[in-house]
C-alpha cells in the first residue's frame, strides 16, 4: 500500500493527509478539521468536503470522472470504516469522521458565531425537507436558514434552483442527493457561490436529523460498526454495497 503522510514543518497549520489506493484523506479531529474548512482560504470557490466510504472509491476507480472529483475535493474525510481499517493497515490510528458529524459542526459553529450568513439545504424527499427546517432550529436555534429544496425536482428546475440558492449567499451548502449525484452537483456549481463557501455532500443526514432514519447506537458506533446497522434498516444496500466492498477490501490487502 502506498503510504504518504506530508507534514509541512513550516506550519502547524498545514494538513495531515494519508492516502488510500490512490485517494487523499485528511488526518486529524473533527473539531481541528472544521476550524480549518472555516479558514480555509481556496483557489477556485468554496470548499469541497468529501466524506470517503470504501464505495465510494471503488465507483471512483470505476468512474474517472467521479474519482477526479474525489480526489481533488479540499476536504477528502475517513467516514468509511473500511477506509480506517486500511489508515491502520498503514500504521495510521485515526478515527472515522462520519460527515453526519463534521456537517452538525458546521452548523454549530453557525449557532454559536451567529452568523449572519447561513446554511442552504439540498435534497431528500419533499416531505423530509418538509421537517428539517423546524429540526435544525430546535437544535440550533441562531442558525440562519438561508435556503431549503428538496432533491426532487424537474431537470429544468436544477439551473433556477442554483441561482435562487447563489442569490442567498450561504456560508454552507449542504447537499442531500446520493453519491455520486451529490459530488457531481459540487463540482458542476461550486465556482458560482462566494469564495468561502463550505460545500458537504451529505447522503442521509437530512433523514437521520428529522427523525426518519435512526443512526446505530452509540457501542455500534464506536466499534466503527454502523455500517452493520446501516444494512440491516436497509437491506437492499447489501446487494448494491457487497461487490463494491469485496473489491475494496481485496485491493487493499494486495496494495
Ligand atoms: N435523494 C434525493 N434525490 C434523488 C435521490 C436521492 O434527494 O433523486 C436523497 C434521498 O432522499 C436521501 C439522500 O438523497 O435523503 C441519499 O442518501 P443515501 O445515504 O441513501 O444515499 P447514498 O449516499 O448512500 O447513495
Amino acid at each position: 500500500m502506498s503510504v504518504s503522510i506530508q507534514e509541512n514543518e513550516e506550519t502547524l497549520k498545514a494538513p495531515k493527509t494519508a492516502t488510500v489506493l490512490d485517494y487523499p484523506i485528511r488526518l486529524g479531529k473533527l473539531e481541528d478539521l472544521v476550524h480549518e474548512a472555516f479558514h480555509a482560504s481556496p483557489q477556485v470557490g468554496g470548499v469541497h468536503v468529501v466524506t470517503l466510504n470504501p464505495e465510494m472509491i471503488i465507483k471512483g476507480k470505476e468512474s474517472p470522472e467521479f474519482g477526479d472529483i474525489l480526489k481533488t475535493a479540499d476536504f477528502p474525510l475517513p467516514d468509511g470504516a473500511g477506509v480506517i481499517w486500511a489508515l491502520k493497515r498503514q500504521g495510521i490510528h485515526q478515527a472515522r469522521i462520519p460527515g453526519i458529524e463534521f456537517a452538525a459542526a458546521l452548523l454549530e459553529r453557525l449557532h454559536q458565531t451567529q452568523c449572519s450568513r447561513g446554511v442552504a439545504l439540498l435534497g431528500a424527499k419533499p416531505e423530509v425537507m418538509g421537517l428539517l427546517p423546524m429540526a435544525l432550529l430546535k437544535r440550533f436555534p441562531n442558525l440562519s436558514l438561508a435556503f431549503a429544496h428538496d432533491g426532487f425536482f424537474r431537470n429544468e428546475d436544477l439551473v433556477p434552483i442554483v441561482e435562487e440558492m447563489v442569490a442567498t449567499n450561504p456560508r454552507v451548502v449542504l447537499v442531500a442527493l446520493g453519491v455520486p449525484r451529490q459530488e457531481e452537483w459540487i463540482k458542476a456549481f461550486r465556482t458560482r457561490f462566494s469564495e468561502d463557501t463550505i460545500f458537504v455532500g451529505v447522503g442521509g443526514s437530512f433523514d437521520v436529523w428529522t427523525g426518519q432514519i435512526q443512526r446505530a447506537p452509540k457501542l455500534m458506533q464506536a466499534l466503527n460498526l454502523e455500517w452493520l446497522w446501516r444494512f440491516s434498516l436497509e437491506p437492499w444496500r447489501i446487494q448494491r454495497s457487497m461487490q463494491p466492498l469485496l473489491q475494496y477490501v481485496w485491493k487493499v490487502l494486495k496494495s
